[in-house]
């Protein structure tokens, strides 16, 4: 295992950060992939799980189990990490910029079309191998306008080039499930049932330009625009994990999310484990995006929750109560679809108009920007 630290922010006059990759494996000897937690700085559960993959990391990559190189960055925002605000971490978006630091990633695609012209061929690994090299040449010019941009280049450039992107965060209050592309709905139902998620959500453009998309979309985008005359393959399995909720940080989740993960990788050729659990029962299909329903409240009051987290709720059914103590109006909140409630927000008294609830359906009825703020 190799250590790296990045300087990230190194203006003499401000504070500094360092980032910290620890590398196993060997570049070029299999595949490579690229995990990376807590990007949303106070999504805490995953730098536990990050913390457990390094301690098994370690022990399979003495023994010579790492078949390909894997990149672990277990505290993704140390820039977020640091924003505290009277006591309360802050860590989702950027306090010098208001940016959130899962969006406005580097999107390679379009640089791409053109510098790749007249350079791609008949042989797919061959194409592949050329795309991530002019993918790693793009971000390396990245010219970064802020400490935070220069952060985002940083992990960017680690994860660009990889057959597998793992991003972990957590939602406020959530059953485990995962957020890629569409092309990749497949792919990922081997991961999507070690991790016993409870919803798989596909678009083939979020919008916001998130991380895991700036190291997977390019790869359908260039395939649509070059895939007539040259083979060009899935690149990259982007995935961003959403484990459970802020305060589901406990060893037990931790070792089964990592084990799972492990597996996974193993399943891909990347480790050599002694045995493969066998694959369980998925919890769910890959639904779209688009078919999340997103209930708010409709006036100021007490939430108090009719379905658990985890629940398959039918149209029309009531999800939660909005409770006035003082008017002592109480509103039902009714699913419009079918769907499994997966997050809701981690506050019991909302104002009008704030978040309660996500519901996977599966049927797309959105348009637009599809992820929340
Ligand atoms: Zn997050």
């Amino acid at each position: 295992m190799q250590r790296q630290t990045h300087a990230i922010a190194t203006e003499e006059n401000i504070a500094s950060f360092q980032l910290v990759s620890f590398h196993f494996g060997s570049p070029g000897t299999g595949k490579k992939v690229y995990l990376q937690a807590s990007l949303h700085a106070d999504e805490v559960p995953a730098m536990l799980v990050a913390h457990v993959l390094r301690r098994e990391l370690e022990k399979l990559d003495a023994a010579g189990h790492v078949k390909g190189e894997i990149v672990l960055v277990p505290a993704a925002n140390p820039i977020g990490l640091s924003q505290v605000i009277h006591g309360a971490p802050f860590g989702r978006f950027d306090l010098a910029s208001g940016v959130n630091f899962n969006r406005s990633y580097k999107h390679v695609a379009d640089e791409l079309k053109t510098s790749l012209a007249g350079l791609l061929g008949a042989d797919a690994d061959a194409n592949a191998a050329l795309i991530r090299a002019h993918a790693r040449r793009v971000v390396g010019e990245w010219q970064p306008a802020s400490s935070t941009q220069e952060l985002k280049k940083t992990l960017l450039s680690m994860a660009i080039d990889a057959d597998i992107m793992l991003d972990l965060h957590c939602d406020n209050e959530a059953v485990l499930h995962l957020y890629t592309g569409t092309p990749l709905a497949e792919r990922v139902k081997p991961l999507a049932a070690l991790l016993h998620a409870h919803a798989v959500l596909v678009a083939t453009e979020s919008g916001g330009e998130p991380f895991d998309e700036a190291c997977s979309r390019l790869w359908w985008e260039l395939a649509d625009h070059f895939g007539d005359r040259f083979p060009i393959p899935l690149g990259c399995l982007g995935v961003t994990i959403e484990l459970r909720g802020e305060n589901d940080v406990r060893y037990d989740l931790a070792e089964q999310d990592a084990r799972a993960i492990l597996q996974y990788l193993a399943r891909e050729g990347v480790l050599a484990l002694d045995g493969l659990d066998p694959l369980p029962a998925p919890l769910c299909e890959p639904t779209p995006l688009a078919g999340v329903e997103s209930l708010a409240a409709p006036h100021s009051g007490v939430l108090v929750f009719l379905k658990k987290l985890g629940a398959r709720v039918a149209a029309g059914d009531a999800v939660a109560d909005i409770v006035n103590p003082v008017s002592g109006q109480v509103s039902t909140l009714h699913a419009a679809r079918a769907g499994v409630l997966f997050a809701s927000t981690a506050h019991r008294h909302l104002l009008r108009g704030m978040h309660v609830c996500k519901i996977a359906g599966s049927e797309a009825h959105r348009m637009g920007n599809l992820l929340t703020a």
